[in-house]
Order: C-alpha cells, then sequence, then structure tokens
C-alpha cells in the first residue's frame, strides 16, 4: 500500500513538473513578440556599447557557456582536486535531459588585457605572464614548469572567456531578468592579486560594467553562498555604498580574511559540518534581512556548490537536495522583489558537482523561475 501511496505521489509529482514545463514552453512561444517591447525598453535602461555585451537570438536563452571553457590538457585536471571539465559535464547533463539544445546557450566573448585593466591593475596582469604566479593562483604547481604560452592558452584563456561570461551573463539579466554564466564565480580574485584558483575578478569586472554601461544599474547586491568566504569581491568593493555583500561561508576555512570581513554587510560563518536544515535556514533569514536593509538593481548570485556534503575543501554537510533548495530560494527572493539576478557556478570540487549544478537548473526551470521567455519584470525596471 504503502508503494501504490508513493507511487501515486510520484506520478503526481511528474505530472506537475510535466505540467510546469508545458506552461513554460507555453511562454516561450511569445518570446519574440515580448523580446520585442524588452528591446525597445533597453533604450529606457541605458545600455551602452561594450564588446563584452551581445543581444540574444531568439532560439538562445541567457545562459552563457562555450566549450572552450574546460580545461584538460597534460592530465592538469588530475594535479588539482578542482573538476576542471565540470562545466562541460554540466552542459553535456543539460541537453541529456532535453530541456535544453546546443543553440539555446549563448557563447561569451573573451575578456581581452584592455577589459580586465579596467579593474585589474598592470602589475598583476603582468605577473601573470610568469608561470610560477599562474602555479601560484592556480594552486597547481606543475604549472611553474610549463612554458608560459602554454599556460595561456591552456589554462587562463578558458579562465578569461568564463571571466567574459560573467560580464555578458550580468546584461542579459538585465535584458531578461536572469542570466545564468555555467562558469565564473572566481570570488578570490581581487583587483591587483589572485588566488584559490582564481585568476581574474569576473563579480567585479561584471558589476563595474553593469554600473559604467548601464544607466538604469546603480545598486549591486552580491550573495555569496560559495562554501569559502569570497573575500576578492569583498576587498574590492570595501567601502563602496553601492555594492551590498552577503556571504555564508565557513569560518574555518581557505581564506580567513579579516581584513575583507570589513566589506560583508550581511555575514555568516558556518561551522564544520553544517547540515541542509541550519544552513537553509540561515540562507532565508538572512537574505530576507538583506533585501529588506538594502534595494539593489541586480543581484549576482555566486552559487559554488562546495557546501555539498564530502567536498574536500568546503567541509560542510549539505546535500544535493538541499543545494537544489538553496538556489531555488535565493531566485524565488529575487523575482518576488522584482530584482534581475544572475548566477555565476563558482568552486565545487567533486565529480558529482556537475549533476547538482544541473539538477539545480532543471529545477529552477521546473519551478518557472527561469524561462526562455521575457518575464513579466522588464517592465518594472
Ligand atoms: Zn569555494
Amino acid at each position: 500500500m504503502l508503494f501504490i501511496i508513493r507511487d501515486l505521489r510520484s506520478a503526481r509529482h511528474a505530472k506537475t513538473a510535466k505540467y510546469m514545463a508545458e506552461k513554460t514552453f507555453e511562454q516561450q512561444t511569445n518570446i519574440s513578440k515580448k523580446c520585442k517591447i524588452a528591446e525597445k525598453d533597453k533604450a529606457d535602461k541605458g545600455v551602452s556599447g561594450n564588446e563584452l555585451y551581445k543581444d540574444l537570438n531568439p532560439t538562445q536563452w541567457p545562459i552563457v557557456y562555450s566549450p572552450n571553457y574546460n580545461i584538460s590538457f597534460f592530465y592538469l585536471q588530475k594535479l588539482h582536486p578542482f573538476d576542471s571539465e565540470k562545466w562541460g559535464r554540466t552542459v553535456g547533463l543539460l541537453l541529456d535531459s532535453g530541456v535544453l539544445k546546443n543553440e539555446n546557450f549563448i557563447a561569451p566573448v573573451e575578456a581581452s588585457e584592455k577589459h580586465l585593466l579596467e579593474v585589474h591593475t598592470q602589475e598583476y596582469l603582468d605577473s601573470l605572464k610568469w608561470s610560477w604566479k599562474v602555479a601560484a593562483v592556480t594552486e597547481v604547481p606543475p604549472v611553474a614548469l610549463l612554458p608560459n604560452f602554454i599556460v595561456q592558452r591552456v589554462l587562463l584563456k578558458p579562465l578569461r572567456l568564463q571571466t567574459g561570461g560573467t560580464v555578458l551573463a550580468g546584461k542579459l539579466a538585465v535584458d531578461r531578468g536572469w542570466a545564468i554564466n555555467v562558469g565564473g564565480g572566481f570570488h578570490h580574485c581581487r583587483g591587483d592579486d589572485g588566488g584559490g584558483f582564481c585568476a581574474y575578478a569576473d563579480i567585479t569586472l561584471s558589476i563595474h560594467f553593469l554600473f559604467k554601461n548601464v544607466q538604469s544599474i546603480s545598486k549591486a547586491m552580491i550573495i555569496d553562498l560559495d562554501a569559502h568566504q569570497g573575500n576578492g569581491h569583498e576587498r574590492d568593493f570595501i567601502d563602496n555604498p553601492d555594492v551590498y555583500i552577503m556571504d555564508v561561508y565557513n569560518s574555518g576555512i581557505y581564506p580567513r580574511d579579516v581584513y575583507a570581513k570589513r566589506a560583508i554587510k550581511k555575514k555568516v560563518e558556518l561551522r564544520h559540518g553544517t547540515d541542509d536544515a541550519t544552513y537553509l535556514a540561515l540562507v532565508e533569514s538572512n537574505i530576507k534581512e538583506a533585501l529588506s536593509e538594502f534595494h539593489p538593481d541586480i543581484i549576482i548570485y555566486n552559487a559554488g556548490t562546495d557546501v555539498l556534503e564530502g567536498d574536500p575543501l568546503g567541509n560542510l554537510a549539505v546535500t544535493e537536495q538541499g543545494i537544489i533548495q538553496r538556489d531555488e530560494l535565493v531566485f524565488k527572493s529575487a523575482r518576488e522583489k522584482n530584482i534581475p539576478i544572475f548566477m555565476v557556478t563558482s568552486g565545487g570540487y567533486q565529480k558529482r558537482t556537475a549533476k547538482v549544478v544541473a539538477d539545480s537548473i532543471l529545477n529552477l526551470y521546473n519551478k518557472g523561475l527561469i524561462t526562455s521567455s521575457c518575464p513579466e519584470l522588464q517592465s518594472g525596471l
């Protein structure tokens, strides 16, 4: 009997998911009509030129990805706990689900030195021309032994492409209300230095370009839920009243940056082994408080999945379902307040991470929190 009830429940669940998917598909059929209005609105939002900004074509969703995100050479991926092909694996799973097709993704433009200099010092960018420095930033010691032209091509170029992806996601969130960069989230990198596998300050750069190129955006909120403290963007925006930072992290692990903590407006420090119930309750109540204290024009969500139980670096105990619920909660909070949101995937160091990220994106889709159509909040921007 119990099995029958469970089966009925799961059948009902599948039916609901199917209904939601169909409903979303119906909404998609209005893409071109709605998005033409959005194009017209763009002038009001004051989006000006930037080589990293692109418009979506009618088949594309605001999901940014390029196969060139992935780092795979000389077994480098085996020298670091970081799964350097997780971005491709995530997209593979999204394609397998049948919800997304290749033509639905938008490819970014690689951030060039000219773009990077908007927030980085010349001295720091020049230092990356030394392989030993790149080895230190990425925490892969053997990289120090490679000629720098190889390091640039196979390691830094994909990271610059992901950085361009985060900048593009910021612009697409303004256009569509939401966007996801399948990569990015290098939250330990700041304008004058990198670290913790973060070579470029993509979060800082995306906010910098939004403030510079989009008239309607002058206040931003960073919600950083990676297991580690986001000390890079914190140091970049320290004492900046236009950027509100909420950071929920394990205080017992890297980077323990006391100076950067000054920049956090909503700080939640977790203990080793924090579980779903504690974690989700803290995230929910603190997002609520953050959004009542500050009214941003845009939210950048650093959705690290290294909070997952068993992660060797995060040291927390959040389950896959907990992460899915967390991401849903963040998108729901933004939607309730009509604030555009863009997500970057940041840390997550296990082989099963890609599946968690893909399942979470599919859940956002099934819940109607992301759709390929232009959402109603366009008019509210
Ligand atoms: Zn992390």
